[in-house]
């Protein structure tokens, strides 16, 4: 189909939830994707983050394709292989000891509020159930994980929404330990706010957060959607704080590309997930588990992607921290960890990223749309950095 057609069949068959850029973009491998006109893009926006290892990944296609040939679904109601195999991984590589499976982020923050309801049902009473999350989060679209997300931007329109959810400031412990009582059951926090703005936690915050969890009894909701699976230089964030979770979501970078959620916790919080207290059709489904066992191998395969990370994140901020010193007119901050990056502007943020786009280079947003977001694959190199940066310094000189 020609891409004007494309383009109009989009506008004539989707809902327009997204605004979205006019290029259809039909190809890609690594850090490289084409349009329907052939025209090849430098891909710093990953999927939002999802394709931690590249477009394509050989290893990652080639589990699909194998899997594909063997068996593309069966019900839960059967022990699943890839299913058991994939969920071994994750807890041999965390600090959970349990895992459910979903299809998406926002699908494993739900299993997280509902399971620390449950747990907080079971052992401290049904008027136990709010959860205390922060001004600026991002949790998802549903209606719980869009109650738990700080942003009214979201929200409106959509209201009522679920009661048992309160937000305090991100990186205030006091503001969280004001706002707990005897209704508190749990802490949901995003170790880095990614949508909100790539917002750092302080040193000590999350120490802080997991001293008062355990004081009060709480638990400890990490959203690790965005911030998972080597995204910030370790396979999950809560590792350069020296703190664990009892519960935390994954999905986004999971699967390698394909749709799969997870929801991890302790044997204590999960104790309390029996047969018919939560389920999903495609949660875990044999295709998916493949694909992200995969993905976790070539992702741990002698620490090589996660060192690249380290290693392009300090070359990456380095490069935009002096492209603020030459634009500080523009720049008003850059910040970030592993390859999860910001560039904050003066000023909002479209401009620019269509310049960059119509230049072969994509770029992505955050916050109030004034802050660009850098999440390119892992295994960007330090020549795709050297070219996006040339490119946006040409439009950080020409775009007002
Ligand atoms: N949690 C975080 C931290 C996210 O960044 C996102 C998506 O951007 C979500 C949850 C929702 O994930 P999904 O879009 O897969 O439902």
């Amino acid at each position: 189909m020609e891409t004007r057609k494309i383009m109009e069949d989009a506008d004539h068959y989707l809902m327009p939830t997204y605004s979205r850029f006019p290029i259809v973009l039909r190809k890609g491998r690594g850090v490289k994707v084409w349009d329907t006109n052939g025209k090849e893009y430098l891909d710093f926006v990953g999927g939002i983050a999802v394709n931690v290892l590249g477009h394509c990944h050989p290893q990652v296609v080639v589990a699909i394709q194998k899997q594909a040939q063997r068996l593309l679904h069966v019900s839960n109601l059967y022990h699943i292989e890839p299913q058991v195999r994939l969920a071994k991984l994750l807890v041999m590589n965390s600090f959970a000891d349990k895992v459910f499976f979903c299809n998406s982020g926002a699908e494993a923050n739900e299993a997280a509020i509902k399971i620390a309801r449950k747990y907080a049902h079971e052992h401290f009473g049904a008027e136990c159930f709010e959860i205390i999350s922060t001004f600026n989060s991002f949790h998802g679209r549903t209606i719980a994980t869009l109650t738990a997300t700080g942003q009214t931007k979201f929200q409106k329109g959509f209201e009522p929404l679920l009661p048992g959810f309160k937000h305090v400031p991100f990186n205030n412990i006091d503001a969280l330990r004001a706002a707990v009582s005897e209704r508190t059951c749990a802490v949901m926090l995003e170790p880095i706010q990614a949508e909100g703005g790539i917002n750092l936690p302080s040193e000590d915050y999350l120490t802080q957060v997991r001293e008062l969890c355990d004081e009060k009894k709480l638990l400890l909701i990490l959203d690790e959607v965005q911030t998972g699976m080597g995204r910030t230089g370790k396979l999950f964030a809560y590792e350069h704080y020296g703190i664990t979770p009892d519960i935390m979501s994954l999905a986004k970078g999971l699967g390698g590309g394909v749709p799969i959620g997870a929801m991890l916790a302790t044997d204590k919080v999960a104790a309390v997930f029996q047969p018919r207290t939560h389920a999903s059709t495609f949660g875990g489904n044999p295709l998916v588990c493949a694909a992200a066992i995969a993905a976790i191998e070539a992702l741990l395969e002698d620490g090589l992607v996660l060192d690249q990370c380290n290693r392009m994140s300090r070359y990456l901020l380095d490069r935009l921290n002096q492209l603020q010193e030459e634009y500080e007119g523009k720049v008003v901050d850059v910040r970030g960890k592993g390859l999860l990056i910001a560039m904050e502007l003066m000023r909002e943020g479209v401009p620019y990223v269509t310049a960059c786009m119509e230049r072969g280079v994509l770029i992505g947003l955050a916050g109030a749309g004034n802050i660009l977001r850098f999440t390119p694959p892992l295994i960007v190199e330090e020549r795709d950095i050297d070219h996006m940066i040339d490119v946006l310094e040409d439009v950080l000189e020409k775009v007002p």
